[in-house]
């Protein structure tokens, strides 16, 4: 299929690069230039790259990103035919979307809001999983092009909601990694060996997929970033927003979200969320380690 890849940062260089191993022609764009794929065509402008495009294909990072990708000056509104597709895999509010996708869609233009789980490791292996709002038709379509990123696609409803359920996938994992990180430091605290821990974890029900993936970095004190934290505080934002406008209270997240915000202020919002660790560590006054010294 002809696509247009737009964003590529940390997660869209990685899809892009497998629509084009997949043999899809592909024209890519990113805001600041440079970031050329392998097998694809870069392009000037969101603009020029959907040009022709049967579908665009977004990965940026927020919501003001995306209006700016499809609305700002030469945008993807520009080029949009009656019966492309337009995706979005960043992950941004459920509500603005609805918004995006009205204004698309009068122009006989289907809006399919498609975000990911899986992180880099997943994004660079072709087996994100995607959370889908839109019409099956459009969806359906899309098939070979989630077959190249992705291992699974749970449809969640009409448009919006693939937004709405990242959200709350989001909460999860804030929470889970949180929880994961306060028993790492109080283990520690109580002499506690981390590669025990671990053990003990992998062997109980409290294992998870975020401990499995978050694990060996914080092992190796690798901090770098997959999900920056910049992002899932972002993430954390769009929930108690929508939380609020829901008129649901989120204790634990609001507490979580506190702590990105020291976390930030230290000045950590460029590294992986997994940094969050490095306060909680500094207020104990230990280190969580591989093995013991
Ligand atoms: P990233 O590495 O920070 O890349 C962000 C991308 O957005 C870059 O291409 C950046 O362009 C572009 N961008 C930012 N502001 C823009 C603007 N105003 N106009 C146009 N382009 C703009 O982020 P990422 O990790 O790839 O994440 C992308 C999206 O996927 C985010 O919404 C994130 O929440 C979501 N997500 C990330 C992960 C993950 O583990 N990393 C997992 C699931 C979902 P420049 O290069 O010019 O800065």
């Amino acid at each position: 299929m002809k696509v247009a890849f737009l964003g590529l940062g940390i997660m869209g260089r990685p899809m892009a690069s497998n629509l084009a191993k997949a043999g899809h022609e592909v024209a890519v764009w990113n805001r600041t230039p440079g970031k050329d794929v392998p097998g694809t065509r870069a392009t000037a402008s969101p603009a020029e790259a959907a040009s022709g495009a049967e579908v665009v294909w977004m990965c940026v990072s927020d919501t003001k990103a995306v209006e700016t990708v499809l609305f700002g000056p030469n945008g993807v509104e520009q080029s949009l035919m009656e019966g492309m597709i337009v995706v979005d895999s960043s992950t941004i509010s459920p509500a603005a979307t609805r918004r995006f996708a009205e204004r698309v869609k009068a122009r006989g233009v289907a809006y399919v809001d498609a975000p990911v789980t899986g992180s880099k490791v997943a994004a660079e292996g072709g087996t994100l999983v995607f959370m889908v709002g839109g019409d099956q038709a459009a969806i359906d379509r899309l098939g070979p092009l989630f077959a190249a990123m992705g291992k699974k696609i749970v449809r969640m409803g009409e448009t919006g909601k693939g937004h709405a359920a990242k959200l709350v996938m989001n909460l999860q994992i804030a929470l889970i990694y949180e929880g994961f990180a306060e028993a790492l430091t109080l283990a520690v605290k109580l002499g506690v060996e981390t590669p025990a821990l671990l053990q003990l974890i992998e062997s109980s029900m409290v294992r998870s997929g975020v401990v499995e993936y978050k694990a060996p970095f914080i092992l190796k004190r690798d901090f770098s970033p997959n999900f920056p934290l910049r992002l899932m505080h972002k993430d954390i934002r769009l929930a108690l927003e929508a939380a609020k406008d829901a008129r649901v209270k989120l204790p634990a997240l609001e507490t979580v979200e506190e702590i990105y915000e020291m976390a930030t202020e230290d000045g950590h919002e460029n590294l992986d969320y997994a940094a969050t660790l490095t306060l909680l560590e500094k207020w104990a006054g230990v280190e969580v380690k591989g093995a013991s010294a």
